[in-house]
């Protein structure tokens, strides 16, 4: 009697992989191998919009443009700047009763090349480099890097830069201190171990055979450059290089249940949220999926979740629904319901002391929520209403799905936010909703396979409401 008292009255929660039979563990491998494949080819946030829009055409999803006038199951994507999208389904409910609206970002921790990036010093050639995002710079040294981006000359001619994916290619890297002479590097702070100038990648030693050029590894590179690409050192000033590591996403553990790779903050949930979107069919409300841009910096300009933009594709939807009048898009918000589909921390047993385990996401337990997030008094926390959290409790646990509410570290720790607070500021129901990960922002992060088939059965459920 007291073992039912228990399991009616706790709330256990369970290794996930527990009750998975092999022929869900094998959905689960799959599942996780396309995203493996996906994620190898979509490492930036300009590739994954490239391959997203390649996933949506395949799946019937037109440019919002194309359309003159939209009715329920039609399919439509809007593309800002290469480097953000939203895509949608029109429902067959009154539009005036909200969106279903599951947003991530799809830009990820990097080091971008300065303006003027190029230089050679005593016989060997660097680009210069600007972190972007929350890093720990010392993990950027010493690692296989490659070069993603694109560079636009005056004439609007737009080269694609991808080297070091390719087994065929060369590969970048940042050089450390020998340890027999970084005494006074290994006495300081760890933040400052590396600093931020000296995140100069290696590109070349091999001098043009020019007896009057002053900088010869530098003409070097700029030859093969201009031969390859056909660009001058001035180029560089109207480009976006992104230097990214070069390694390829791995199964992870010899039971193979964890995926390795760079960039699963946030594309892991980009990634399952698009997956779903391409199940969808029928939906009574009308189905959102944003893949923001500049998340990692604040969400700010034009391709971040901050701007208009997206603002404009509902309203283009509402004119092409012909239904749009004064306030309705506040009005829409309003009734929105919305998850914001970006990564939790994961519980790190190495590291236990800054999670509090009643309250932490764990690898391989499910889909994390996060209520709040915010920092010391829940400062800038976006705070979903109980209301709400009944509501998405009440869709995982009638379409079984593993869950786990948990907040990202203990109290006074530290913090950190996502674009929730953004589509909440405007009305809509708004809670975290994602993936747990280990190592988050590092070269090389690791989730759960088990986590990640979890988000994706979450974000179908969740539009299929
Ligand atoms: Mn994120
Ligand atoms: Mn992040």
């Amino acid at each position: 009697m007291e073992e039912n008292l228990e399991s009616k009255l706790f709330n256990k929660k369970e290794n996930g992989w527990k009750n998975v039979d092999n022929t869900q563990k094998e959905k689960i491998f799959n599942f996780s191998k396309n995203y493996m494949e996906f994620l190898n080819k979509a490492k930036t946030e300009r590739e994954f919009i490239t391959e997203a829009i390649k996933m949506a055409r395949e799946n019937g999803y037109k440019d919002i443009l194309e359309f003159q006038k939209l009715q329920p199951g039609d399919k439509v994507y809007f593309i800002n700047r290469e480097k953000s999208m939203y895509l949608a389904i029109i429902g067959t409910e009154n539009i005036e009763n909200g969106l279903h609206i599951i947003g991530s970002h799809v830009d990820s921790p990097r080091l971008d090349l300065k303006p003027n990036p190029l230089y050679e010093d005593t016989g060997i050639a660097y680009l210069k480099t600007h972190y972007y995002g929350g890093i720990k710079k010392y993990q950027w040294t010493t690692i296989p890097l490659s070069i993603h981006g694109v560079i636009v000359k005056p004439n609007g001619e737009k080269v694609v830069v991808n080297i070091g994916e390719d087994e065929n290619d060369p590969i970048f890297t940042i050089t450390d201190l020998l340890p027999h002479l970084a005494q006074e590097q290994m006495e300081k702070k760890l933040k400052n171990g590396i600093e931020g100038e000296d995140l100069n990648v290696l590109i070349g030693s091999i001098p043009y055979q020019d007896e009057n050029a002053k900088e010869k590894v530098k003409l070097n590179i700029l030859n093969i450059l201009n031969q390859k690409y056909g660009i001058v050192e001035a180029d560089f000033q109207s480009s976006e290089l992104e230097i990214i590591p070069a390694f390829r996403a791995r199964s992870l553990g010899f039971d193979s249940g964890m995926v390795a790779a760079y960039g699963q903050d946030d594309k892991v949930c980009a990634y399952t949220s698009l997956a779903a979107m391409m199940t969808l069919e029928n939906v009574k409300n009308t189905a959102i999926c944003i893949l923001s841009d500049k998340e990692e910096i604040g969400s700010m300009g034009n391709t971040g979740m901050e701007s208009h933009m997206f603002d404009f594709f509902i309203s283009e939807i509402l004119n092409k629904l012909e239904v749009n009048k004064p306030n309705l898009l506040d009005r829409v918000f309003c009734f929105s319901k919305m998850l914001s589909s970006d990564v939790d921390a994961g519980f790190d047993p190495i590291y236990a002391s800054v999670s509090d385990k009643l309250n932490a996401g764990f690898l391989g337990k499910g889909i994390s929520l996060n209520k709040y997030t915010g920092s010391r008094g829940k400062s800038g926390a976006s705070d979903a209403n109980a209301e709400y959290v009944a509501w998405v409790r009440n869709i995982l646990e009638k379409n079984n799905i593993k869950y786990q509410i948990a907040e990202l570290g203990k109290v006074d720790i530290g913090g950190g936010g996502t674009i929730a607070y953004i589509l909440a500021n405007k009305g809509a129901d708004v809670i975290d909703c994602g993936v747990p990960v280990l190592s988050m922002h590092a070269p090389y992060e690791v989730t759960s396979k088990f986590d990640i088939y979890s988000a994706f059965e979450t974000y179908k459920a969740f539009w299929n409401e």
